[in-house]
């Protein structure tokens, strides 16, 4: 069982990511992202904090907008409106998710998508849709793919299945792993809680992807001998042995489902610190279609 070390690898993307960033700079571009946070919850500010922190760390012109949870969705569109008109920016990212008095579809359909690095404005994921090479992909699908890119693991003609069809992770992700080309060619289905017979139906896969939010529901009895999985879910579950009260585990019950694996994801060390990297990655992407 090879176990799939996300940390090292988006470290890999990282340093990628700073060396292009010099390459910008040298020709007086700084790729410039802009993290947008309502309200004060504890999660969303970890990570704005971190997404920040990655950035400067690689050269990145980073700003952070910190606005009260009271902000109104017309105060909130107009720091989108002007950071679409900032030509120092080259990215933004509205932090998910927003108080629920706003309507994050209408905030998200306010971002240029020619800066939407999340990849979550209907033009984007109707370029991904359409295989078009410059939409901006969301970054957690993103950074799954690059994982069994950088892994050696092999999704021509690969059975996937993806367990979970959310707009963030599920369903780009399919269509990513669908699309031609390297890092696809994969026949993928899409499993959610209506799915009939989901253990049958998971352990079809040669690939698994586990989206669902559900702590340690991918049991070893839902996997193929031998089958790759990517676990993407992070959940906060109860443990009296940590000094917080607390741990994070995935979608997969790890322990019983690695030995039957050619190759698996931890939690956390798998794909977690994948999605920054790709967010900046996507800010880099960005900021040279700006520079033509
Ligand atoms: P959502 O809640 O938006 O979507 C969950 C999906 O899983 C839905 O499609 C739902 O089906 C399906 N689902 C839920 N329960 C079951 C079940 N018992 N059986 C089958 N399908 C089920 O979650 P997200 O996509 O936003 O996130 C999924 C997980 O990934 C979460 O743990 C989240 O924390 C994590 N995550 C991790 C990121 C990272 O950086 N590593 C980034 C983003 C998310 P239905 O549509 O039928 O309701």
């Amino acid at each position: 069982m090879h176990l799939i070390d996300g940390k090292a690898i988006a470290a890999k993307i990282n340093a990628e990511s700073r060396a292009a960033v010099a390459e910008l700079q040298s020709r007086g571009i700084t790729p410039g992202l802009a993290v947008v946070l309502v309200g004060q919850d504890p999660a969303s500010q970890a990570y704005v904090r971190s997404k920040d922190k990655t950035a400067k760390e690689l050269g990145l012109h980073s700003v952070k907008h910190e606005l009260p949870a009271d902000t109104t969705q017309e105060a909130l569109v107009a720091v989108v409106e002007s950071l679409n008109a900032d030509p120092l920016i080259h990215a933004i990212l509205v932090q998910s998710p927003p108080p629920p008095h706003i309507d994050e579809r209408a905030v998200v359909e306010a971002i240029d998508p020619r800066k939407d690095v999340d990849g979550f404005h209907p033009m984007n994921v109707g370029k991904l849709a359409l295989g078009d090479a410059d939409a901006f992909v969301p970054c957690t699908p993103l950074g799954c793919q690059r994982l069994l890119i950088e892994s050696g693991i092999e999704t021509r003609g690969a059975r996937v299945v993806v367990l979970g069809r959310s707009m963030i992770v599920g369903k780009p992700l399919a269509l990513l792993l669908s699309a031609k080309g390297p890092g696809g060619d994969a026949t993928v289905t899409i499993a959610h809680s209506r799915t009939r017979d989901l253990a049958a139906v998971c352990r079809e896969a040669d690939i698994l992807i586990a989206a669902i939010g559900q702590p340690e529901f991918v049991k070893a009895d839902m996997v193929r001998e031998g089958a790759v999985v990517i676990d993407v879910g992070i959940n906060r579950v109860a443990d009296p042995s940590s000094p917080k009260g607390s741990k994070l585990v995935g979608d997969v019950a790890f322990a019983e489902v690695a030995p039957k694996c050619r190759a698996i994801t931890p939690v956390p060390g798998g794909v977690g610190p994948m999605t920054i990297a790709m967010l900046m990655h996507n800010t880099i992407a960005s900021a040279r279609r700006w520079a033509v």
